[in-house]
């Protein structure tokens, strides 16, 4: 779609992505701003935020702002949904991306301190990310959306990924808790689950050599989606976001939706 046939559905909106730096939260970040939104930007403040935010700013001057925030620091977090609403005069859209793969392990190998950094990053950071930006969505009413995974939800073939399963299992039970709990605000909160994309996620994650110990072979190969016979792109991921976050999803809330190309109706 040529940049003038682009629709400004979320001009006036301020939108906050967490793991905007890359892959899926880079990928609706853009898209979000092209439509209107300003942005801010929550990652760790690396090369790759920066150039998310100049590519955007490129595009429309002080639409993007990147914040250098770990989503599982409570102080960090809380001080920049701060400094976004005072940047941007509020909040409309929150995206609540930012996630990890962690070190793949088999249980009993698995360290408590690996177990904890994917829960702390995945599910600790959704839930702070969402704690924080309440306050601020209640104003107007808005729209959530997490990053969950088929992961933990629909398919349980991962091997070693135990804890970042949880973690994908849990983000879908908090969204429906707080979906309920915000619908008198006119907060709707949505969880999206993305079967493989085609994004950087490989380079958080680590695979420890005990791995093998647990692997079942599987009938199908790994990343067949029946739909494109290849993993998404993170614009397809950013095309659900986009929708969810607009008024065209104005009766929706609560709801998992699952983007995998129907892989995990295979496992
Ligand atoms: P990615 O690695 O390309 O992007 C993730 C971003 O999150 C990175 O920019 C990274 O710096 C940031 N991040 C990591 N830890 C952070 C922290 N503590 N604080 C702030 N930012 C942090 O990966 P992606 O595939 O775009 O992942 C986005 C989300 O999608 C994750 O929640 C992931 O679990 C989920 N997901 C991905 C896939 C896939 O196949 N790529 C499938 C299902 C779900």
């Amino acid at each position: 779609m040529g940049e003038g046939q682009i629709i400004q559905r979320f001009e006036g909106k301020t939108a906050i992505i967490t793991g905007a730096g890359s892959g899926i939260g880079r990928a609706t970040a853009i898209k979000l701003a092209q439509q209107g939104a300003n942005v801010a930007l929550f990652d760790l403040k690396d090369d790759r935020t920066m150039e998310t935010e100049n590519e955007i700013n490129r595009m429309r001057k002080g639409a993007a702002r990147a914040f250098d925030v770990d989503t599982s620091n409570t102080e960090r977090v809380e001080k920049a949904v701060l400094e976004t609403v005072e940047l941007f005069g509020g909040i409309d859209i929150v995206f609540a991306n930012a996630g990890i793969n962690g070190v793949l392990s088999p249980i009993e190998d698995l360290k408590i301190e690996d177990w904890e950094k994917t829960i702390n990053v995945n599910l600790n950071g959704t839930f702070l990310t969402i704690k924080y930006t309440i306050p601020h969505l209640k104003k107007n009413g808005g729209s959530v959306i997490i990053t969950s995974s088929i992961n933990g939800n629909r398919t349980f073939s991962s091997f070693g990924m135990a804890a970042y399963s949880t973690s994908k299992a849990g983000q879908v039970a908090f969204a429906k808790m707080a979906a309920l709990e915000l619908a008198k605000y006119k907060i709707r909160v949505n969880v999206i689950c993305p079967g493989a994309i085609a994004t950087n996620i490989d380079q958080s994650t680590q695979k420890t050599d005990q791995l093998k110990d647990i692997v079942i072979p599987m009938e199908f190969p790994e990343g067949r989606q029946p739909l494109a016979n290849a993993p998404g792109h993170p614009d397809h991921v950013a095309d659900l976001v986009t929708f969810l976050a607009s008024n065209e999803a104005a009766h929706i809330t609560g709801t998992e939706m699952f983007i995998d190309g129907a892989e995990s109706l295979l496992c």
